[in-house]
């Protein structure tokens, strides 16, 4: 059963903050802010990969009223819902995430790692060598074209120390059986919707892996 202690999850908060702090190192100097921002990023169709961020977004919402928790759960069936029918279509889902109420995370302390980088440009080296270069969401990237300072295009969040700390996370708190564990890839909706992650593990026998994901 996997169980967010509280060591693990002050040590998600840690890490999360450490982003915060990335991310403002770039957006800060570059002048990027949502303020006034006409996009909301918050209907972006992304998938999200980690139990323990899941476990950590559910120990959020866990700590919300029941009628709220209720109201979470119905809106985030009807996200899946319409996303199910557009991807059927071939079309990615541009929808409200359920989390977001008159443009504001209700679970903004939780949101996820994806949540927390989105928008400034970034660079990630994966393990096997191969460099990744985003170049920030559309705002971002009109600041640096429109820019005279070349200083402004060199800013670049560097998010492969902050992956491998989230891995190294993901590892303990799976207790190293993230390997033979369903692979996790999952909308925010869809995090709501099952509930906490509740994954029952036989660890000598990985084809007896019983996962039930409520
Ligand atoms: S979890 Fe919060 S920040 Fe992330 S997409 Fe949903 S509303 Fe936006």
């Amino acid at each position: 059963m996997l169980e967010l202690n509280s060591d693990l999850a002050a040590q998600i908060e840690a890490l999360y903050r450490d982003m915060e702090e990335s991310y403002d190192s770039v957006a800060t100097p570059i002048g990027l802010t949502c303020e006034g921002c006409p996009d909301n990023c918050c209907d972006s169709y992304f998938l999200h990969h980690t139990y323990i961020e899941w476990a950590y977004l559910w120990y959020g919402i866990s700590k919300l009223e029941p009628a709220h928790i209720q109201l979470l759960k119905e809106r985030s069936a009807e996200y899946e819902q319409q996303a199910c029918e557009l991807l059927k279509k071939g079309v990615r889902p541009q929808l409200m995430c359920p989390l977001n109420e008159n443009g504001r995370c209700t679970l903004y302390h939780y949101r996820l790692m994806v949540c927390r980088t989105h928008g400034v440009p970034a660079s990630l080296t994966r393990p096997d060598g191969h460099r990744f270069n985003f170049p920030g969401c559309f705002r971002a990237q009109a600041i640096i074209e429109q820019s005279d300072d070349d200083k402004v295009g060199e800013y670049s969040m560097e998010r492969t120390e902050l992956m491998k700390r989230l891995v190294l996370l993901e590892q303990t708190f799976t207790s190293g059986s993230r390997h033979v564990l369903p692979k996790v890839k999952m909308t925010i909706a869809s995090m709501v919707v099952a509930g906490p992650p509740m994954v029952k593990t036989c660890l000598s026998n990985s084809d007896a892996l019983d996962s039930n994901f409520r």
